[in-house]
């Protein structure tokens, strides 16, 4: 759920990606004619109910302010998520533990580290992590999709996001999808997480629909401590994530407008101070963030892995 991809990636038709929002032309205002879909992932939503003004930075601001160095937790996180990828696109008769270590060392992003006794330190850990993880998992079984792009539309929307992994599994009244979401933080999660997590909800609903099964089952896969917080949704707790989503897709909307006819940037995506600037690509630049003490790159892989 980290990587997905924006609504700068080149068109269907056209090839060319598009100018960013504030600076395309202002739709006519025909009557009949269709409103203008908020094109968005998960990590977009979820920047802006965030805080408003890091969605300003990451999405709007062009030149985008500069970011922050790399951290050493997403450059983990990103290594065994592609690790885990590699391993299922192997044929059945090669999934087997002793290959992990090269495909871990084959996808290992280096960047945000402390110092190579750190990275080591990490990538062993990591080894380690994916080793007792592929033991819970069939071989033989392959998945529905592994990083599989799902997208959907409503009436508001344009979603689309790319899931860590859909399985297939035996439901009541036949096959059923479910949601499978790695995660490499060092705090284990609970069902909690799984039934709030917006991102997972979105996964469901769209795969819904892509595949046209069921899809209520959403799982975290917390692979340092082995744990995994599931929840099973109902089409009314999604349908409550998607207006959710839906009611924010408005707010950003009307604050982009309420730019492009004038109005004060800084008062339309105001800024949120709180313990995550310290961890925020834009701390440097943000106002607010400046006041925040700053964590270092490698900070949140530098002690072990929590429960
Ligand atoms: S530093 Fe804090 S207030 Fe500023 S953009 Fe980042 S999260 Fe928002």
């Amino acid at each position: 759920m980290r990587r997905s991809s924006s609504s700068g990636r080149p068109s269907a038709t056209g090839g060319r990606a598009p100018r960013p929002r504030d600076q395309q032309p202002e739709q006519l205002g025909f009557a009949g004619m269709p409103e203008r879909l908020f094109v968005c992932t998960p990590s977009k939503i979820g920047a802006y109910e965030d805080c408003p003004r890091r969605y300003r930075y990451s999405y709007l601001d062009r030149p985008a302010p500069p970011k922050g160095p790399p951290w050493a937790h997403n450059s983990l996180g990103a290594s065994v998520h592609t690790a885990l990828k590699n391993w299922y696109a192997l044929p059945v008769d090669r999934r087997r533990p002793e290959v992990l270590a090269s495909l871990l060392k084959g996808t290992w992003v280096r960047e945000g580290y402390r110092d190579d006794e750190q990275e080591r330190a990490a990538y062993r850990r990591a080894l380690g992590w994916l080793e007792a993880y592929v033991e819970t998992l069939d071989p033989g079984a392959d998945p529905m999709g592994v990083e599989r792009v799902v997208a959907v539309k409503t009436s508001v929307l344009a979603f689309n996001g790319r899931a860590d992994r859909i399985d297939s599994r035996p439901g009541p009244s036949g096959p059923e999808l479910a949601i499978v979401d790695y995660k490499t933080g060092r705090t284990g999660l609970d069902a909690d997480d799984a039934r709030g997590s917006r991102a997972l909800a979105l996964y469901a609903y769209a795969a819904e629909r892509v595949f046209r099964r069921p899809c209520r089952r959403v799982e975290l896969h917390h692979l340092p401590s082995g744990t995994v917080a599931a929840h099973d949704h109902t089409a009314e707790s999604l349908a409550r994530h998607l207006s959710r989503t839906e009611d924010t897709a408005r707010d950003i909307m009307a604050a982009e407008k309420a730019v492009a006819e004038g109005g004060d940037a800084d008062e339309a995506f105001p800024t949120t101070p709180g313990a995550r600037c310290g961890w925020c690509d834009y701390r440097r630049t943000c106002p607010a963030g400046a006041q925040a003490p700053g964590k270092d790159p490698w900070a949140a892989v530098d002690r072990p892995a929590e429960g």
